[in-house]
């Protein structure tokens, strides 16, 4: 099988697994018990913790909150950080988890919606534009989008609202960057940002909402005061242990996985160039080399996909997440046409795939389009 469709999840690592099974069945204990296993289960949770933490440079006394994955952690970022009566800004290009939330957010706060550019990034002079006529005390920018793999400026936007309210909260949602390209919460200036394990090779439900020091965080589950009464439920150590490990070895190898999954993508992009073949990309410079979203005039992309599949071949149409919709809210924003929102496949790397992988993938890509254009 050729999985390329790990931008929805990823295969969990051997690392990974073997962490899970390790802690479940030696250190299975819960973390709050006084007695010696869980003294040993919390000293494996704070050990996570640390190391997460380093991977994305927080401070010592900044906060990380596990979660049961990214989907919770943008919930817990806009329902916990946003204050009364706030005024907020965020992109119409973010996942469900902050797009849906931001518009389920009390009738107080006021939410507007930052366009993007033709190449999938937040538009940057709209940005300005819209900061010009507002005061905003809480922005949500995604750092990698997860249809496009279009890279926001993070760091840029973070100075742009803090220049203009030095008290604005700036959340991102970093799922889609972390562990595949730089996430360094000091050197962006972010004040929160949400993570998820299953998308660099981690287990499934289980990801962390990180806070920076000093910022007010209202809880959103209440319950035995675990994760300092920020989040309560008895913590996943498996999974979380099993994050961490994950998560320093992505962190470790960001320079030689960037460059693998850069030649799988600069591969198919080469053999389309080479046949002669009608495609456009969405999403351009600079977007993140694990995505690949192209759309393919006459052809409808969820016939394409199942055709792939008969072969083997597992790709994505827009994202998981939004699969269900025919429309495409991302691509719409990009101003594609409703033939190249249909015409849609999301192709997804991970360092494991291989350049023959993509060699095969796009030839089978150009034979199956031009057999379905010719019908
Ligand atoms: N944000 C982005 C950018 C994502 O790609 C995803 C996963 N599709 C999420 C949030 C949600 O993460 P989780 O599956 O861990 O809830």
């Amino acid at each position: 099988m050729i999985y390329f469709d790990n931008a929805s999840t990823t295969k969990i690592s051997q690392l990974g697994l073997d962490t899970y099974q390790d802690i479940s069945l030696n250190c299975f204990f819960n973390c709050s018990s006084l007695h010696k296993g869980g003294v040993k289960a919390s000293k494996h949770l704070e050990w996570a913790r640390t190391t997460i933490l380093n991977c994305i440079n927080g401070a010592f006394n900044d906060t990380l909150i596990f979660c049961s994955g990214a989907t919770e952690a943008n919930n817990m970022a806009l329902w916990g950080l946003i204050k009364k009566g706030a005024r907020v800004l965020t992109s119409v290009g973010e996942h469900p988890s902050v797009y849906n939330t931001a518009k389920a957010l009390n009738a107080d706060i006021e939410v507007d919606y930052v366009p993007l550019n033709e190449f999938g990034q937040v538009d940057i002079e709209c940005y300005k534009e819209m900061w010009n006529k507002n005061n905003y005390d809480f922005v949500s920018i995604m750092y990698v989008n997860n249809e496009t793999g279009a890279i926001n400026d993070v760091g840029q936007l973070c100075d742009i609202a803090k220049s203009k309210n030095s008290a604005c909260i700036f959340h991102s949602d970093c799922v889609q960057a972390f562990g595949k390209i730089d996430v360094q919460v000091d050197n962006l200036g972010v004040d929160s940002i949400s993570i998820s394990a299953h998308k660099i090779n981690g287990p499934k439900g289980i990801g962390v909402l990180y806070v920076k020091n000093g910022l007010r965080f209202k809880p959103n589950i209440y319950g035995g005061g675990q994760e300092k009464g920020l989040r309560s439920g008895t913590e996943n150590l498996p999974a979380i242990v099993a994050f961490a490990k994950v998560a320093e070895d992505k962190c470790a190898n960001m320079k030689s996985n960037y460059q693998k999954v850069k030649d799988i993508k600069n591969k198919i992009i080469e053999i389309f160039d080479a046949s002669n073949f009608e495609y456009k990309i969405n999403g351009s410079n600079p977007y993140s080399p694990y995505i690949l979203s192209v759309s393919l005039k006459g052809v409808k992309g969820e016939v394409l996909l199942h055709k792939l599949e008969m072969d083997d071949i597992l790709v994505g149409t827009g994202s998981a997440c939004s699969s269900k919709s025919s429309d495409n809210r991302i691509l719409s924003a990009m101003g594609d046409t409703k033939e190249q929102i249909m015409g849609n496949i999301r192709l997804s790397f991970c360092p494991e795939n291989t350049v023959d992988e993509a060699t095969v993938v796009a030839n089978k890509i150009i034979e199956y389009t031009n057999y379905l254009r010719s019908l």
